[in-house]
């Protein structure tokens, strides 16, 4: 090597000397130490003057290395096999291990001698960092499996981009599975929905939001809790999964307790009375009525006291099982307490359609209890107290029930009371009027009258309208008004609607042949009859027999049956209109949609109610009321019968305004067949 290289030499180890970062050595051809730079001696430990001289596998390399070392060295020098750069782990003064990326270059000196330079770059930062993430990730990975817990790291639009769970047994799905896979498609569409909005929130408070959902898995019901953070910088959301099944679970155990009677399993006293206050307001708000009822077992304390309280509960539990399964599915059985239960009946049209209900739920205990080989017969007395005529709120109601339960155990018990005087005494007669209607028919109580219709433009008779009478010698003079509802509601009016159609044509036989008319008949039907599968079949044997052309015969209906919208009303309504049959619309303008109902079905005549045709003299309004229902009737070709004529001058202000047929006490009452046949028409028009 020339001086050139010697200085070149001194210059780079200047340079070097004044680096430390990196620890530079060099070694003689006995890899003895012939420089030792600054660095050197911070990574090592060893000053200059210490380490010169000394040999390198005496200096800084580990026992176990020292052989492997010093034969690498030798085969460098003498075979020229180079040592390759690596990571070493090397030993420093103080004995501890020092780890480095160890560079090696061999050089010829002055004297033609090897010289090894090492350098050295001290990895120990590196190797920190590189320990401190290590621990750091098996520390998470340690959390991780310490909680139950399943975190999801998912992008801003729901994809997931990795996930850990502590046992991954809780994850329901596989990992392969999961991964790159949006969360929304993952779960049921309800839960996802929840996720997405949820996800929105977080994105938008920057917060950290909780929900709960649970889902059907093939183990059962699981619930659980997912925590949503947002972390804006990384944009990414963090959600962390809970399975909350047992906590649920618990926590649904809890409000059993608070809110079910612990021995019949119904709702106790407090959830009753939250469910009234509930009905209350779902009753008030589509208007209709409801019913609570008030049943306490009659001398419970008997039972109690001379069989004891085992017996006593086993009555209680069946008692309840009974109730609930005497009311309607949407009905609610409750226990007050002791002996009382309450029991709630919602969406009721009238108070009256409780009193089924009622006597059912006393028929509950018609039956023996057969409790331990032991027959007992037990009783009950009922109070009802009616939304919203005895009580708004849940406490007047409640209390006013209980009240006409009492009444009822005045009453010697085994009975039920409503709660007011008048409740009481309509629903009496209501039962009685039922009781009676039942074997009216066959008692011939029922007659048919007869109410003449006259055209109003050249005053003759063209029919009359066919009306029910009950000659009740029991119930006394009983307005239609009053039974037919009943005759409806108990389904009575399908025999009784044949006998006033049998006897309506027939004397529509006999009265055209005594006049020689052609006369019409109008018969009205109730909704209840469209339900009769008889109905069409017996309106064309009654023709028949009665040998009256179809288009003579006139079904009176109200929008009631139309309303109702059943498919059935359709085809008979299709049917009779086929047979020839025509349709009258009744009570004209006291419903709500009549001109819809008048397009669709294909009415021939139409009857405009008498609570108009009272006032079309006085009141301007029933008379525009007429007059435009008259011009409407006739631009869809129907007949205008006006009913509840009573006055000269309704009948010509009605000829005016183009009415065609009328009908009212201003010509007859309706009158008993033998009175009609010889009416004569007697009124000048
Ligand atoms: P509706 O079909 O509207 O019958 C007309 C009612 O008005 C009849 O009452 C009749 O007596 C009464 N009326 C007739 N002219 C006058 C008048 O000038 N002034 C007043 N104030 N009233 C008059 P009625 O006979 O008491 O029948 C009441 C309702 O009972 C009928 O109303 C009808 O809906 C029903 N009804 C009667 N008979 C039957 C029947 O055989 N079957 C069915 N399904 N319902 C019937
Ligand atoms: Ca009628
Ligand atoms: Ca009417």
């Amino acid at each position: 090597m020339d001086d050139r290289q010697e200085n070149a030499r001194d210059s780079v180890r200047q340079l070097f000397d004044a680096v430390d970062a990196i620890s530079v050595q060099g070694y003689d051809q006995e890899r003895r130490v012939v420089y030792w730079n600054i660095g050197s001696e911070r990574i090592y430990g060893y000053t200059a003057e210490e380490a010169l001289g000394k040999r390198l596998e005496d200096l800084i390399i580990p026992e176990s290395m020292r052989s492997g070392v010093v034969s690498a060295h030798e085969s460098w020098v003498n075979k020229g096999l180079e040592i390759p750069a690596s990571e070493l782990i090397l030993r420093s003064k103080s004995g501890e291990d020092v780890s480095v990326y160890s560079s090696h270059v061999m050089f010829r000196n002055a004297r033609n001698e090897h010289e090894m330079y090492c350098i050295d770059v001290d990895l120990g930062d590196v190797k920190k960092a590189q320990h401190r993430a290590v621990s750091k990730e098996e520390l998470l990975q340690s959390v991780f499996e310490s909680i139950p817990d399943l975190f999801f790291l998912l992008a801003e639009d729901g994809s997931i981009i990795d996930y850990h769970a502590g046992d991954s047994r809780k994850l329901y799905v596989q990992y392969e599975d999961i991964v790159g896979k949006n969360m929304a498609d993952l779960l049921p569409e309800e839960v996802s929905a929840k996720f997405k909005l949820f996800i929105a929130k977080a994105m938008v408070d920057n917060g950290f939001l909780s929900f709960e959902y649970y889902l059907d898995l093939p183990i059962g019901k699981a619930y659980f809790e997912a925590r949503i953070s947002h972390l804006p910088v990384q944009k990414q959301l963090m959600v962390i999964v809970r399975d909350i099944t047992e906590a649920h679970e618990a926590a649904e155990l809890i409000r059993k307790q608070a809110y079910f009677d612990s021995l019949t399993s119904i709702p106790n006293r407090f959830l009753s009375l939250d469910r009234l206050s509930q009905m209350i307001k779902e009753m008030d708000r589509s208007g209709e009525k409801a019913a609570v009822v008030f049943l306490d077992i009659d001398d419970f304390k008997k039972v109690n006291d001379s069989l004891g309280h085992e017996v006593g509960d086993k009555i209680l539990v069946e008692a309840a099982n009974r109730l609930n399964s005497a009311v309607r599915e949407s009905d609610t059985v409750g226990r007050l307490g002791g002996d009382e239960f309450i029991v709630l009946l919602g969406s009721l049209a009238e108070c009256f359609d409780a009193v089924e209900i009622v006597e059912k739920l006393l028929g509950v205990f018609r039956e023996p209890f057969s409790i331990d080989g032991r027959e007992l017969i037990l009783t009950s007395s009922i109070g009802v107290a009616i939304f919203p005529d005895n009580g708004d709120n849940a406490t007047d109601l409640l209390r006013n029930a209980d009240a006409a339960m009492y009444q009822s155990k005045e009453q010697g018990r085994n009975t039920y009371s409503f709660f007011t005087k008048q409740m009481n005494e309509m629903i009496l007669r209501r039962l009685a009027i039922e009781e009676q209607l039942y074997g009216a028919l066959e008692r011939n109580e029922l007659e048919v009258y007869y109410q003449p219709k006259i055209n109003v433009k050249d005053g003759k008779i063209v029919g009359a309208e066919a009306l029910l009478r009950w000659h009740s010698p029991v119930m006394g003079p009983i307005a239609p008004d009053e039974f037919i509802p009943i005759a409806e509601h108990t389904g009575l009016i399908v025999p009784i609607g044949k006998y006033v159609l049998a006897h309506a044509l027939g004397f529509l036989l006999e009265w055209g042949q005594a006049h020689r008319q052609e006369y019409t008949m109008a018969v009205n039907l109730s909704p209840r009859q469209f339900r009769d599968q008889d109905l069409v079949d017996f309106v064309k044997a009654a023709l028949r027999t009665t040998n009256v052309t179809s288009d003579r015969l006139e079904f009176e209906i109200t929008e009631g049956v139309l309303m109702v919208g059943q498919s059935s009303v359709d085809e008979v309504l299709t049917d009779l209109h086929a047979l020839g049959v025509k349709l009258s619309m009744d009570d004209f303008g006291t419903g709500y949609s009549s001109l819809s109902y008048l397009r669709q079905y294909d009415f021939d005549l139409l009857k405009i109610d008498r609570s108009f045709v009272s006032g079309i003299t006085t009141n301007k309004e029933d008379r525009d009321l007429v007059t435009a229902t008259i011009a409407m009737a006739h631009s869809l070709n129907l007949q205008v019968v006006a009913e509840g004529v009573e006055t000269a001058e309704q009948l010509t202000l009605l000829g005016e305004l183009g009415c065609d047929v009328a009908q009212g006490y201003y010509f007859s009452k309706p009158v008993p067949a033998h009175e009609m046949i010889n009416y004569q028409l007697l009124k000048p028009l």
